[in-house]
């Protein structure tokens, strides 16, 4: 685990590039019920919510002019998505729609795994706001330009392939089955 004092030679600022959306098709495989009650709904939340904290970059580039790295800013804590999540029980608790808490469940479990996988290049504030210590498990050392292809060509983008090829992989045999039970349940063709 990296410290947050870190020399010239290295960046932080990216995370991951593209995999969010597809780990969160990957979890909401892993853990929504194939009869679920609310699937399409669970899985549209459990896809919105693994790329939600990356919503803060319109403020990175239209607010902040990129002077912060967007990984720094509240949004990107897990305090923050904790006390929304709060919040949002409290407020179904109150108006008597128990069932609807799955949605806040699935939504944080999505956030935090996007906040583990920035994790792994980006500097992440996990204790906030009881410390404004950051933490990332990989230091990309800068030796290119533009700043995106430091990650690119760092060997922590083979998780972003890895994790996509899965998600496809994983889509590719959801539409198989879909369609073998399409076929199995369709009437035989009539002859002539
Ligand atoms: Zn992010």
């Amino acid at each position: 685990m990296a410290d947050k004092s870190r020399s010239q030679s290295t960046i932080s600022g990216c995370g991951m590039f593209v995999a969010h959306l597809p780990a969160g098709y990957i979890l909401s495989k892993l853990v929504i019920k194939r009869d679920a009650v609310y699937r399409r709904w669970l899985l549209g939340v459990a896809l919105v919510c693994s790329v939600l904290p990356d919503m803060d970059l319109a403020y990175f580039y239209l607010v902040d002019q990129r002077r912060h790295a967007h990984h720094g800013y509240i949004t990107h804590t897990p305090a923050f998505w904790l006390a929304i999540s709060a919040v949002l029980s409290l407020g179904l608790l109150a108006c008597r729609k128990r069932d609807w808490l799955i949605f806040v469940a699935i939504g944080l479990l999505a956030i935090f795994l996007h906040l583990i996988m920035d994790t792994v290049a980006a500097d992440i504030r996990w204790l906030y706001p009881f410390s404004d210590r950051s933490f990332n498990l990989v230091e990309v050392p800068a030796l290119y330009q533009p700043w995106y292809l430091n990650f690119v060509f760092h060997w922590t983008s083979w998780i972003e392939v890895a994790i996509c090829l899965l998600a496809a992989s994983v889509f590719g045999w959801e539409c198989l089955r879909a369609k073998q039970g399409q076929d199995k349940y369709s009437p035989p063709p009539t002859s002539q």
